[in-house]
């Protein structure tokens, strides 16, 4: 049994009392102990302010992308002793990898990309130069440098690996650095994560801290340039979006939150379709990954009413034989919940659910358990409920965050656009059809209520990701009730954006960078610049790597173009300052939907942004 430290201010820290035990989800043993006592939160903030930004604001974008990219090998080094852990939160082995696998390849998603769309560079040029005087002399650009705070990152117990990763690489990239709060229940994982990041000795100084146990007073020692990525309940959310650091300094708050996520069978998808089958193994995937603790999960089967039975009865089929138990044994397909409370909140929210149902599969009072012990470890069956009225409010609002799903009828595409509406704002949805024109009128109807939405069809079948798996290089979030929240497009948030106004003799002193209109690093202030304006810190040639990172940091694994030797580099400058087409790859990335061939025949529209909305063409 450990006493889990917190990694502040440059040291490992052990909490100041004896910590509130965290339990193995399927043996019931004690992991670890949690605890804040001590914690100077106002002392860690500053010293990633102070110590964290300045050294992450030194390395341009490409920097940063290798180191990215040489912790994420590193990580992969440790996957066995990660599976392992994770294994002690009730996860299977194919969870495992979905959490750790997943969360790696963010990092080297998200390094690869910032690689071939960002400028080597520390500032980044948004969008085209805006023309603003009648004879070109006078021209506005903005531009994109990092928040001078800390990435405030509290996470939510289901997912302690992929979730950290995916909030720490791009504040990162944007030069940022993070302090991660990881969920109590889950904590240790995530703290051996970070011991693996730190001992790595890739990460500059202060810009990673972990912080273990409770939250609180954390906010408080936020200020303006902060940012807050919160990932949990929309309860918490709430409250935490009303936090007077958030409310009157205006500290930037993301937050992805709980959501009722639904899957759409259309009505062309009779038994005897793929379409069918797909939907059918699609909707007990979603139960029984990680034992329904997804935020994606599917929460709400909306099918055609006629075939309501049909349905119900195909999905029992296929979770008659999934084999509930310990992780450690082969057959097993669902491990257990995160823990015993999380058992007794799944429970109390199906009673509630209940009331406007029925179970059709699966008993909340009793499992078979392979392995272990159905009493100490968190272990619930898949739970299957059909709802006879669809008008109800319960299916559409409460999230029992377990292997439970809700089969709800419906009768035309009008009626399941208004249906999973009343979800108020979800994450995730899915319409899997092979009618082109129910895709069209069901995603253009689901679009502004959704984050992302998947259409499934036959031809796409074998290379889509599936429903419920977030993917690095599209939004992840949701309107509403989902939090109202979107990342990858953090390393944006992570960013101040500014307006910067300017006279225009750019030809003359940056003849590198002509499409953003911004000089070469080092080169000089362009005669006529307003003193006004807010001109970007480039940096000059023996600023560009930081003195004291020459002898700390392997630099020569880190940028295939560095020499060995940084003290005695000259330091030429490689072209640079963002393209147009760079740029243009960045935003469109972040904000638009499928591949373009997808688009060009697909009837689901290019650009349905909030929403994404992605499959591949068959022809
Ligand atoms: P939670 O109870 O809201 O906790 C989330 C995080 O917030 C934890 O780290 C928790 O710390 C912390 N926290 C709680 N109260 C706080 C406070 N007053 N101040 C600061 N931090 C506070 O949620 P959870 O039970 O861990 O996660 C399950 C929920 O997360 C589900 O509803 C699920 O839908 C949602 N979720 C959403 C996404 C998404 O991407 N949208 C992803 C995963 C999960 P402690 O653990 O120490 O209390």
């Amino acid at each position: 049994m450990t006493v889990l430290r917190s990694y502040v201010t440059g040291t490992w820290v052990e909490p100041a009392d004896e910590g509130r035990p965290v339990l193995d989800a399927v043996t019931g043993e004690v992991v670890a102990r949690v605890s804040s006592a001590g914690l100077d939160y106002g002392a860690a903030l500053d010293y990633a302010r102070d110590t964290g930004g300045p050294a992450l604001r030194e390395l341009t974008f490409h920097q940063r992308a290798a180191l990215l990219k040489s912790l994420g090998q590193l990580l992969r080094e440790h996957r066995p002793e990660l599976y392992e852990l994770s294994a002690r939160t009730g996860a299977t082995l194919g969870d495992a990898k979905f959490d750790v696998d997943g969360g790696i390849g963010v990092l080297l998603s998200y390094a690869s990309r910032a690689r071939r769309e960002l400028p080597n560079d520390t500032v980044l040029a948004e969008g085209a130069v805006e023309p603003l005087g009648r004879d070109g002399s006078f021209v506005g650009q903005h531009i994109l440098t990092p928040l001078r705070g800390v990435a405030v990152q509290i996470n939510a117990f289901n997912f302690p690996v992929w979730g950290p990763l995916e909030k720490f690489a791009p504040a990162f990239i944007a030069g940022v650095p993070s302090l991660v709060k990881p969920a109590t229940q889950t904590a240790y994982l995530t703290a051996r994560l970070v011991e693996l990041m730190v001992g790595s000795a890739l990460l500059p100084p202060g810009s990673l801290q972990l912080a273990c146990g409770s939250a609180s007073g954390l906010l408080d020692a936020a200020a303006e340039q902060d940012l807050v990525s919160f990932t949990g309940s929309a309860a918490t959310a709430r409250q935490l979006r009303a936090h007077p650091a958030v409310v009157q300094l205006s500290v930037r708050f993301n937050a992805e939150a709980d959501s009722l996520n639904c899957s759409i069978l259309g009505p062309d998808a009779e038994p005897g379709t793929p379409e069918f089958d797909l939907y059918v193994q699609q909707l007990v995937t979603e139960m029984t990954v990680k034992a329904g603790q997804k935020c994606t999960a599917i929460r709400r089967a909306f099918v055609p009413a006629a075939l309501a039975g049909q349905v119900t009865e195909a999905v029992r089929d296929r979770l008659a034989k999934v084999v509930v138990g310990s992780p450690a044994e082969e057959n097993v397909q669902m491990g257990a919940l995160a823990s015993l409370e999380q058992r007794e909140e799944v429970r109390r929210s199906v009673k509630a659910l209940l009331t406007a149902g029925r179970l059709v599969f699966g008993d909340p009072e009793h499992v078979e358990v392979t392995g272990a012990s159905a009493e100490r470890g968190a272990f619930i069956a898949p739970l299957l409920l059909h709802s006879d009225d669809a008008s109800r409010p319960e299916p559409h609002q409460v999230e029992a965050f377990g292997p439970v799903s809700t089969i709800i009828g419906y009768r035309g595409a009008g009626e399941v656009i208004d249906l999973a509406a009343r979800g108020r704002g979800s994450l995730a949805g899915s319409v899997v059809t092979a009618d082109p024109a129910f895709a069209r009128e069901v995603v253009l109807g689901l679009a502004p209520w959704h984050g992302r939405l998947l259409v499934l069809d036959r031809d796409d079948a074998a290379t889509s990701t599936g429903h419920g798996s977030p993917l690095p290089v599209l939004v992840h979030g949701g309107p509403g009730r989902a939090g109202g929240g979107r990342r990858w497009a953090a390393s944006a948030a992570c960013c101040t954006t500014c307006s910067a106004l300017r006279c225009r003799p750019a030809r003359a002193c940056c003849p590198r960078s002509p499409a953003a209109g911004w000089p070469a690093p080092g080169g000089t202030r362009p005669a006529g610049t307003r003193s006004a304006s807010p001109w970007p810190t480039c940096g000059s040639a023996t600023r560009w790597w930081p003195a004291r990172a020459r002898s700390r940091w392997p630099i020569s694994s880190i940028s295939p173009r560095s020499p060995a030797t940084p003290s005695t580099r000259t330091w030429t400058r490689r072209p640079r300052g963002p393209t147009r087409s760079s740029t243009a790859g960045w935003r469109t990335a972040t904000s638009s939907s499928p591949s373009p061939r997808a688009c060009s025949s697909s009837p689901i529209p290019a650009r349905c942004w909030p929403t994404t909305a992605w499959r591949t063409c068959a022809s």
